[in-house]
């Protein structure tokens, strides 16, 4: 009980710090944080009650029990550019991401700070301890688990191909010779350029600058995840999604390999909030049934 009053307190100094943890952003390129509210903090406090009185029973992970960077704190690195899993509403970090990472931090006792950054930063951050975790809509892949662990898979991930609605690229095999845009450091960057070669293979930084690349004519099409490949053409004129898919993948959170207790209680969080539909009611609240 010491340890879980330790982590109400440090959770409740942080919730009153506004610069509480901002640390590890400082030093990372084009970060924001976000530190959780008043409220997020009263409900963890329930929540670890609720683990404590659980603990007993041996059901739930342990609240207290795991070493995150920031005691009493699971921060995340994500890359807000990617909607609906994440992305900004205001000055907030929101989506499927966001709140699944919500729901597992309060499972476990702890609140939530949100470390936006380059997706192509993510898991060296997690290696180095910058983050305790990734969550960004992010695939297992067999070169990331040479870097990182990763937790069960919680979602399906499609890459599919975007193109202007004009385009002469009618499926995923007219794209030999075409110039590709991607996101760096992502698995359709990584599949694009070993079938097509590094030089017709464009990386941005994110999602939108290489949608925007499309509508400028720099790039004739964007292979990116379907969910965000859906938010770009709704939010922008004259573009469309090809039929056929490029890829479909898991995805999952990484944890750095030197964690596995919080990778064990975060599966442990993970399961539960399956079986119990949360999962599947956030994915439902941001991905409309076509
Ligand atoms: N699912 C892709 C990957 O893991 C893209 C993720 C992202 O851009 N946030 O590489």
């Amino acid at each position: 009980m010491k340890k879980l009053a330790a982590v109400f307190l440090a959770g409740i100094m942080c919730a009153s710090l506004a610069a509480c943890g901002s640390g590890a952003a400082d030093d990372a390129a084009s970060t924001d944080t976000q530190t959780a509210t008043e409220e997020t903090v009263e409900e963890t406090e329930e929540t670890a009650d609720d683990a404590a009185a659980a603990d007993t029973e041996g059901e739930t992970a342990e609240a207290g029990e795991v070493t995150t960077v920031t005691e009493g704190i699971l921060t995340m690195g994500t890359n807000a550019a990617f909607p609906p899993y994440e992305y900004y509403e205001g000055d907030t970090v929101v989506g499927i991401d966001a709140e699944i990472a919500q729901a597992i931090a309060e499972k476990l006792g702890l609140s939530l700070e949100i470390v936006d950054m380059d997706f192509n930063s993510i898991i060296t951050a997690v290696q180095s301890g910058k983050v305790d975790v990734g969550i960004a809509g992010m695939t297992v892949d067999p070169e990331r688990l040479e870097n990182v662990d990763f937790t069960d898979s919680y979602a399906t991930g499609v890459q599919v191909v975007i193109v202007t609605e004009d385009s002469d690229i009618a499926s995923v095999d007219d794209l030999e010779g075409k110039l590709i845009g991607t996101q760096e450091g992502t698995t359709g960057w990584d599949y694009c350029s070993t079938d097509y070669g590094d030089d017709m293979v464009i990386p941005y930084t994110n999602g939108a600058t290489a949608v925007q690349a499309l509508l400028d004519g720099k790039v004739d099409c964007v292979v990116i995840d379907q969910q965000p490949a859906l938010s770009f053409v709704e939010a922008n004129e004259g573009l469309k999604i090809l039929e056929t898919e490029y890829a479909v993948e898991d995805y999952a959170i990484a944890v750095s390999k030197d964690n596995t207790a919080l990778r064990d209680a975060i599966n442990t969080a993970l399961n539960e909030l399956i079986e119990d539909g949360t999962v599947q009611g956030i994915l439902d609240k941001y991905i409309t049934a076509e």
